[in-house]
C-alpha cells in the first residue's frame, strides 16, 4: 500500500460541515482543486467551479457530456485493427461569466481587498452559493452575492443569480454577462491522463441570435460533425437606473449592463443558460429549443429553479444517504462523494458516464468500465432508472461492438475499452484495447440490476442481446489448452491491472468471462421457455443456433483458473509469478505513479500491480474462493499494489474487511472516500474520480455491513464500526425500502416501504414484513485480524 501526495486543503479553510464543502476564504494556491470541487452538474452538462468573474482560471470549462471532436490517431508504426479515430470530449461556449467593474475598477479576486469570503457548495440545495465583501481601491464597500445551479430538473439549463450592492457610495456598475467559445488550446503536457488539445478550431459558428438582453449560438464540431446551440438571456432586477447592450464578436458575445448605484440598493441579475446538443440535427434547430428553453426559464423564474433543485435533492438523499454520526469531517467526505456522483449521473440519458463526470476533461471525457463495475451497483441500490438508462446505452452502441470485434478478427461483439460514441477510442492496446473484460463487466452489471430490481423485462428486451454477443466473442477468442488438460483459455488480454499488459488466463478476466458465458446461456435458455416471443426477436436480431448455447456452458463449464499450488495463491495471470521483484524499497515516493516515471515495458517485466485484479475478482465473485484462500491471495497481493489507480483501495478495503483486517479496511476506506478532497491521487484538478466514489459507497455498503448480493440473494456481515461512530442507509431492492444501521453495539435491518423481504444476516435468515417490520442483532465486537 503505496500512499501519498496530493496537496491537502487546509482545515481552517475548509471546515467540517454536513451538508456543504466550504470554502472561507479565496485561496489562489487551490484553485485548480477548487474549480474541481465546486463544479456543478447533472450528467448531462457540467460547469467547473471557475469563478463568474472569468479570473483567474486553471481550465473552468463547462461540458456536455458526450459532445466530443474526433481527430485522426498518428501512429508512428500503424498495424491492422489499430483504433483509428480518438474522441476528445471539447468545451462548450462558456456561459459562466459576469464581470463585475465597480468605478471601472474590474474585480479580480487575487489582488482584491476581500473583507470577508466564503464559497460553499451546498449539498441540500444543489446550488454553488458565494458571497463576499470587497473593498474597492477608492473605499467603495461592494456586496457580491452570487448562486449557480445546474437544473437537474431541466437537464438543459443552468442559472446564476448575480447580486452587487454598493454600501456605502454611488458609483458606476458594470456587469458584463459573457459567453465565450474557448477554442481548446490546452494539452495534456506528456500526462496520459489527460486531454490532448487541438491545433485547428474546433467549434465553427454556424448561427448567431443577439437580442433583447439573449445570445443564442449554433456551432458544428469540424471533425466529428456534433451540433450545438448554447442561449443565455437575462433579468435584472434593481431600483437602480441602468442600460443594456448585447454585442457578439470574435467567439465572445456579451450583454453589458450598466447601473448607476446607490448606496446599499442591491443590483440583482439572473442569467440563464441553456444547451442543446446532436449528432444529427442542424444547429438552427438546436437555437430554436435553446430559445424556447430560455422562454421557459424566464416565464418561471430563478425561485422556481431552486425549488425544483431541493425537490430533486431531497428525493436523491432520502433514496441514498449515508448518515454518518460520531464524525462531521467523515459525513461531509461521504455526501461529497455521493453528492458528485449523482451530478455525474442525473441526467446522463442516452449516453454514459465519463471518468471524471462532467467535472474536467481529464481521460478526454471517455467511459471506461467505471460505470459498470463502480458506480452502477450504488445506482441500482439507489436509482435503479439510472442504471437501467446507462445499461440501455450500453445496448445502443452493440452495433458498434460488433464492428470492433470484427476489426480485431472475432465473432460476436467487443466493447470498447475506452469511448465516447460507441467506437474504440484507445489508441495504445497493451493497457487498453487489451482489456476485453469490458464484456463481462457489462454482463456482471447487467446480472447484478436484473437480480436486485427483477427487472426481467429489460433483460429480455435489451440485456439478452448483449449477452448473447458478448458470449460469442469469449467462445471464439479462447481455446481449449491441451498444455492445460484440455481446459478453455483465453490469451492475450490485460485485465484490469494495467501494469501487467497481454497476458494469458488472467484470472479475473477467466472468472467474469465464465459467468458471462453462465448468464447468456441461462437468460437465453429462460427466454425460450418463459417469454417465446422476446425469444424471437432475440433469434431474429442474432441469428442464435441452439447449439451456439451448449458451447458456451462448455467453455465456462471448463474455464482454465490459474492457481498456483506452491505459493498457495491465485496467480494473476500465467506469467506473474515469475516476473521479477519490483525493488519497492527503493522507490521514492516521488516516482509514483510508476506510469508517469518508467517505461512501460520496465513496468510489465516486474511483479507489480497497479489496482486490484485479483483481489477484485474476490470481491465480484467472492463465492468462488474460500475464506482461506482469500486471505492468502489479499496477503500476497497487497503488499505489490502501489495503489496507482484510483480504483483500487475501495477493493481492498472491502477485502480487508471481509477477512478481518479492519485497520487495514478504514485505511482504505478513507483513501478513496478522500482520493478527491484530499487529492491522494494529485490530479483532482483535472476532475473528480468518479469510479472511487462509487467506491466509497461500496466501500460502506460492501465493506462495513458487509453485504453480498450474488444471484439477488442479499446478505450482511456487519463489521464494528469504530467506538461512537453509526452509520444509516437505505437500498431499494425489489422495490422495497431497507435501511441498515450499524452502530458498536448493534445492527437493525428495518423495511421501510414494500412486501415482505428475505435477507441473510450472517447465515440467519430474516424475513422483514410490514407486521414487523425490524430486527435487530447485537454487534459482534471483533479483533484485528
Ligand atoms: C485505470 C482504469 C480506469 C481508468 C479510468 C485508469 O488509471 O487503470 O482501470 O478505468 O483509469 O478511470
Amino acid at each position: 500500500m503505496i500512499y501519498r501526495k496530493g496537496v491537502k486543503r487546509p482545515e481552517h479553510v475548509y471546515p467540517a460541515d454536513p451538508w456543504r464543502l466550504v470554502e472561507k476564504r479565496f485561496y489562489p494556491r487551490l484553485l485548480p482543486q477548487t474549480e474541481t470541487f465546486f463544479a456543478t452538474g447533472n450528467g448531462y452538462m457540467g460547469m467547473r467551479g471557475s469563478f463568474e468573474e472569468g479570473r483567474p482560471i486553471f481550465d473552468g470549462g463547462t461540458f456536455v457530456n458526450g459532445f466530443y471532436e474526433s481527430w485522426p490517431i498518428i501512429y508512428g508504426e500503424e498495424a491492422y485493427g489499430f483504433a483509428e479515430i480518438g474522441q476528445t470530449i471539447v468545451e462548450v461556449p462558456d456561459a459562466k461569466i459576469m464581470r463585475l467593474h465597480v468605478d471601472d475598477e474590474p474585480l479580480y479576486l487575487p489582488t482584491a481587498d476581500l473583507v470577508d469570503f466564503e464559497r460553499a457548495l451546498d449539498m441540500k440545495s444543489g446550488t454553488l452559493d458565494r458571497e463576499f465583501l470587497w473593498e474597492t481601491q477608492s473605499g467603495k464597500r461592494v456586496r457580491v452575492e452570487s448562486k449557480r445551479l445546474v437544473s437537474l430538473q431541466h437537464r438543459h439549463l443552468a442559472a446564476i443569480s448575480y447580486e452587487v450592492t454598493v454600501q456605502n457610495a454611488e458609483a458606476p456598475v458594470v456587469i458584463s454577462s459573457q459567453i465565450v467559445a474557448r477554442q481548446n488550446g490546452v494539452g495534456n503536457e506528456g500526462d496520459p491522463r489527460r486531454s490532448r488539445g487541438f491545433q485547428h478550431r474546433v467549434l465553427e459558428t454556424e448561427d448567431t441570435r443577439v437580442r433583447d438582453r439573449r445570445i443564442v449560438l449554433g456551432h458544428k464540431t469540424s471533425n466529428s460533425g456534433m451540433t450545438i446551440a448554447s442561449g443565455i438571456d437575462h433579468v435584472i432586477e434593481t431600483e437602480c437606473p441602468h442600460s443594456v447592450v448585447e454585442s457578439y464578436d470574435d467567439d465572445v458575445g456579451k450583454v453589458v449592463f450598466s447601473a448607476d448605484a446607490k448606496p446599499g440598493v442591491p443590483i440583482r441579475i439572473v442569467k440563464y443558460i441553456t444547451y442543446h446538443t446532436s449528432r444529427s440535427a442542424p444547429p438552427a434547430e438546436l437555437c430554436d429549443r435553446a430559445e424556447r428553453t430560455l422562454d421557459r426559464a424566464l416565464q418561471h423564474g430563478f425561485t422556481d429553479l431552486l425549488d425544483g433543485q431541493r425537490a430533486y435533492l431531497d428525493g436523491f438523499w432520502q433514496a441514498s444517504d449515508v448518515e454518518v454520526q460520531g464524525d462531521v469531517a467523515v459525513q461531509q467526505a461521504i455526501r461529497f462523494n455521493l453528492f458528485h456522483i449523482m451530478q455525474a449521473s442525473a441526467r446522463a440519458e442516452g449516453v454514459g458516464i465519463p471518468a471524471k463526470g462532467v467535472t474536467g476533461r481529464g481521460y478526454e471525457g471517455h467511459y471506461f468500465w467505471d460505470t459498470e463495475i463502480y458506480v452502477i451497483p450504488f445506482l441500482i441500490y439507489t436509482a435503479p432508472r439510472i442504471a437501467r438508462n446507462l445499461l440501455k446505452f450500453r445496448h445502443g452502441r452493440l452495433d458498434n461492438a460488433r464492428t470492433r470485434a470484427r476489426q480485431v478478427n472475432q465473432k460476436g461483439a467487443l466493447f470498447p475499452w475506452r469511448t465516447i460514441n460507441g467506437d474504440e477510442a484507445s489508441a495504445y492496446y497493451a493497457a487498453g484495447t487489451a482489456q476485453y473484460h469490458l464484456n463481462a463487466d457489462i454482463a456482471y452489471a447487467l446480472k447484478k440490476y436484473v437480480d436486485v430490481t427483477g427487472d426481467r423485462e429489460f433483460l429480455a428486451k435489451y440485456g439478452a442481446e448483449m449477452l448473447v454477443e458478448t458470449a460469442r466473442l469469449w467462445v471464439d477468442l479462447g481455446f481449449y489448452s491441451e498444455r492445460r488438460g484440455g481446459k478453455f483459455c483465453i490469451h492475450g488480454v490485460t485485465g484490469p491491472d494495467e501494469y501487467n499488459t497481454v497476458v494469458d488466463n488472467n484470472t479475473f478476466t477467466n472468472l467474469m468471462a465464465r459467468e458471462n458465458l453462465w448468464y447468456a446461456a441461462e437468460t437465453v435458455e429462460a427466454l425460450k421457455k418463459e417469454d417465446p416471443a422476446s425469444w424471437d426477436v432475440l433469434i431474429d436480431h442474432t441469428g442464435l443456433e441452439p447449439e451456439e448455447v451448449a458451447e458456451w456452458r462448455r467453455a465456462a463449464d471448463n474455464m482454465y483458473v490459474p492457481f498456483d499450488a506452491k505459493t498457495g495463491v491465485h496467480s494473476q495471470d500465467d506469467q506473474f509469478l515469475a516476473r521479477k521483484p519490483w525493488d519497492f524499497e527503493n522507490t521514492p515516493a516521488d516516482k509514483y505513479p510508476l506510469l508517469l516515471h518508467h517505461h512501460p515495458l520496465v513496468i510489465y517485466r516486474h511483479k507489480v500491480i497497479k489496482q486490484a485484479d485479483v483481489v477484485l475478482a474476490m470481491f465480484l465473485l467472492g463465492h468462488e474462493f474460500s475464506a482461506e484462500q482469500k486471505k492468502r491471495n489479499f496477503d500476497f497481493y497487497d503488499p505489490l499494489t502501489t495503489g496507482d489507480s484510483s480504483l483500487s483501495s475501495s477493493i481492498q478495503a472491502i477485502v480487508a474487511a471481509e477477512i478481518g483486517y479492519r485497520e487495514v479496511a478504514r485505511k482504505y476506506a478513507f483513501y478513496a472516500a478522500l482520493m478527491d478532497l484530499n487529492d491522494v491521487a494529485g490530479n483532482v484538478k483535472d476532475g473528480l474520480h468518479i469510479a472511487s466514489m462509487g467506491g466509497t459507497w461500496m466501500s460502506i455498503v460492501y465493506g462495513l455491513a458487509g453485504m453480498r448480493d450474488w444471484d439477488g440473494r442479499v446478505t450482511f456481515s456487519p463489521k464494528q464500526p469504530e467506538a461512537a461512530m453509526s452509520f444509516r442507509f437505505p437500498l431499494r431492492i425489489r422495490e422495497r425500502r431497507l435501511v441498515v444501521e450499524i452502530t458498536g453495539e448493534s445492527v437493525t435491518y428495518t423495511l421501510d416501504e414494500g412486501d415482505d423481504l428475505t435477507i441473510w444476516h450472517e447465515d440467519q435468515e430474516v424475513t422483514l414484513t410490514r407486521a414487523s417490520p425490524s430486527s435487530v442483532f447485537p454487534m459482534i465486537g471483533t479483533e484485528d485480524a
